[in-house]
């Protein structure tokens, strides 16, 4: 069985990796799907997050990472996906991912978003807060994966000469 995980992930958090984690023990197959809303403004570009999941998943080989413009249920529908799966933390997410949720069923009946609630370590990662975090100079060594670290601190130094 396939299953979708989407999201902007700007950047991937631990968080979003234990998620990931879980759920290819699951699943036979997981598609992490990022994305690209043009009229979004990201911190990272498509390629760069595509790049940095790309390594984060590259022991699994039952993860797949791309990008996609559109609507989700359309890339569940083109691959024959039937599950998208999404994360929780707290209930202040629920509302938001429930929401969600009736749209895509609104749009894609066939299609059902099941919840994976968050492991209590990433309780309080949060993609925006960690961008913050970085760009005073905190540290978040224990907040993403070597990766991500590098390329927010580079892109911090960037801005800060
Ligand atoms: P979006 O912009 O689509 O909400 P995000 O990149 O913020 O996407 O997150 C993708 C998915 O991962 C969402 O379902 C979100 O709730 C979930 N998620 C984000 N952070 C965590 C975390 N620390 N633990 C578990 N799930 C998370």
């Amino acid at each position: 069985m396939i299953v979708l995980y989407p999201g902007s992930f700007d950047p991937p958090t631990n968080g979003h990796l234990n998620i990931m984690k879980r759920a290819a023990g699951i699943f036979d197959q997981l598609e992490v799907v990022i994305a690209d809303n043009p009229r979004k403004n990201y911190f990272f570009s498509a390629q760069e997050r595509l790049e940095m999941i790309t390594e984060m998943v590259a022991d699994w080989p039952n993860v797949n990472v791309t990008v996609w413009q559109g609507l989700i249920v359309k890339y569940a529908e083109k691959i024959g996906a039937r599950l998208i799966l999404r994360g929780v933390r707290a209930l202040a997410d629920f509302d938001y991912e429930f929401e969600l949720s009736m749209m895509n069923k609104a749009l894609a009946p066939r299609i059902e978003t099941i919840f994976m609630p968050t492991d209590q370590k990433y309780f309080v990662l949060r993609s925006s807060a960690i961008k913050e975090v970085a760009l005073f100079g905190g540290d978040i060594s224990e907040m993403v994966p070597p990766v991500v670290r590098k390329a927010l601190q580079s892109r911090v130094q960037v801005r800060q000469p």
